[in-house]
């Protein structure tokens, strides 16, 4: 009986700590470790991204080039074997027109000459008359500083928030956190200069190395508040701004001319490889297909788009069929409105309580360490026979987030649990939202690796004998405004 008792002291804590995990799910390793092999060989990712930049272009809402990236890509996806749907999504329609601006006043100048100044207008900016604006720039380094200085030094000039993009935070594995920090000044910025009066704002541009490139991205007017313009300037500029302001009193001449014309029609270009046991089943792999319109969108996020046509690919030609359909989605509308997203969370709502899980690529091409996760605890150890097929190229890193991919959000909010890779950003900010996102940025064999890990979790979460838990979230602010105003316009 002693030897008894002491041989359950010995197992009690492997036995405690075996309590909260569940037992990893059973699945065909061998099988998969052949997707992944074969995913690692194929260059159709690369060629898909190719065609989307080289060939289409800048692929901003509203344009010719979003219609026809979606029609190409939707022969594409017929070509490979899938049935498709172009699911029709109304997008925002944001036009840049002219931007430029100078100094015509600051400390021991030239008389008679101006200083250029290298920006872009941010997403959604409204105009300057088109002859320009004329006022004085102030700068400062945070909310607290605005506020600090008031409506009286305030009002009437141009607001530049000097926020420094943390580069070596990016560059230590952590560029997400980088860039979120740096962003805040984008989205609320304009609404918070207005607020005090101010007629423009600026930022300095949210990216790392910058080589005088502006970075554009969307900026977010606060309801009720006036929208002036605003702009992104390159790092150059505004470091130049903030060494000149500390001098003296400086001038700026500014010229933005974008215009919001009505909303345009576009697609969700979606396509399904059917499942065997569970075609209602769905798991999604998915990249955005609208892009800036200053480069090229391949790193953001055509490299999604291939990524994900790729994975869908691998899995069809493995001739294993999936016991749950896989459904390729191209988004139509991330950068300025997310209403692709947000069209499918609508649309497909009574079927979302059976989508197994949703997955996207939206952060480049680097390779992934694994991926990202937002749902269930128990994920990690449900998957670890999936993990130890990831770790065949380095990415088996399962790791919760509460960002995996910005199209993925309502379907999340709605329950539906939602993966991203875990890229190599490093760099990914040196040219996000700049004229320098083309396809030589991109490395081959990384977005091979890509392919392979998404292929491989895709293909295990559609045959997983276990339905994954879904838990629904609450919306958030931005969502809740967003659909208060579509039911505001139809009424
Ligand atoms: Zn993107």
């Amino acid at each position: 009986l002693l030897r008894r008792f002491l041989l359950l002291l010995l197992l009690a804590p492997s036995v405690f700590a075996q309590d909260k995990k569940v037992p990893a799910a059973q699945i065909d390793t061998a099988g998969l470790s052949k997707l992944h092999d074969a995913a690692l060989k194929s260059d159709y990712a690369y060629q898909v991204t190719q065609h989307l930049t080289d060939n289409i272009g800048p692929r901003l809402s509203g344009s010719p080039q979003l219609v026809h990236a979606a029609e190409w890509l939707a022969d594409e996806m017929r070509r490979i074997g899938l049935t498709v749907t172009l699911e029709k999504v109304m997008v925002p329609h944001w036009v840049r027109g002219q931007e430029t601006a100078e100094l015509v006043q600051f400390p021991d100048m030239t008389p008679n000459t101006t200083q250029k100044i290298v920006l872009t207008a941010l997403g959604d900016s409204v105009a300057t008359p088109a002859q320009g604006l004329t006022a004085e720039v102030v700068v400062v380094n945070s909310f607290d500083e605005l506020t600090a200085l008031g409506r009286d030094k305030v009002q009437g000039k141009i607001v530049l928030f000097h926020e420094v993009f943390d580069q070596r935070m990016a560059e230590q594995g952590d560029a997400r956190e980088a860039y979120s920090q740096a962003v805040e000044f984008r989205g609320k910025g304009p609404s918070e200069a207005a607020k005090l009066g101010a007629v423009a704002a600026l930022i300095r541009s949210v990216g790392g190395a910058s080589f005088r490139l502006p970075h554009t991205g969307g900026t977010h007017y606060e309801k009720g508040t006036n929208k002036i313009p605003a702009a992104a300037l390159a790092v150059e500029d505004a470091d130049l701004l903030m060494r000149l302001a500390k001098q003296g009193s400086v001038r700026m001449h500014l010229v933005l001319t974008p215009q919001t014309l009505e909303d345009s029609l576009a697609y969700n270009v979606i396509g399904d490889l059917k499942g065997s046991e569970h075609p209602d089943e769905i798991v999604i792999v998915s990249g955005h297909l609208d892009s800036w319109d200053l480069g090229t969108g391949a790193i953001d996020d055509a490299a999604g788009v291939g990524i994900a046509m790729a994975a869908i690919r691998a899995i069809k030609d493995s001739g294993s069929q999936p016991k749950r359909t896989v459904r390729v989605i191209a988004w139509a509308n991330e950068e300025n409105g997310l209403r692709g997203g947000l069209a499918y969370a609508k649309d497909y709502a009574s079927e979302l309580p059976k989508h197994q899980a949703g997955l996207e690529s939206d952060l480049g091409a680097g390779h992934p360490t694994g991926l990202f996760y937002d749902g269930d605890s128990s994920i990690p150890d449900l998957l670890d026979n999936v993990k130890k097929v990831l770790e065949r190229s380095g990415a088996g890193n399962l790791q919760a987030s509460e960002d995996t991919g910005a199209d993925l959000i309502p379907s999340g909010v709605a329950g539906v649990p939602t993966f991203q890779p875990i890229h190599d950003a490093r760099y990914y900010f040196n040219y996000h939202h700049t004229a320098a996102d083309t396809l030589d940025k991109i490395v081959p064999q990384e977005m091979r690796d890509n392919v392979a890990a998404m292929a491989v979790m895709a293909k295990a979460l559609a045959d997983l004998d276990q339905k994954l838990p879904q838990k629904t979230k609450p919306l958030p602010k931005w969502m809740r405004e967003i659909l208060e105003e579509e039911n505001a316009k139809k009424k």
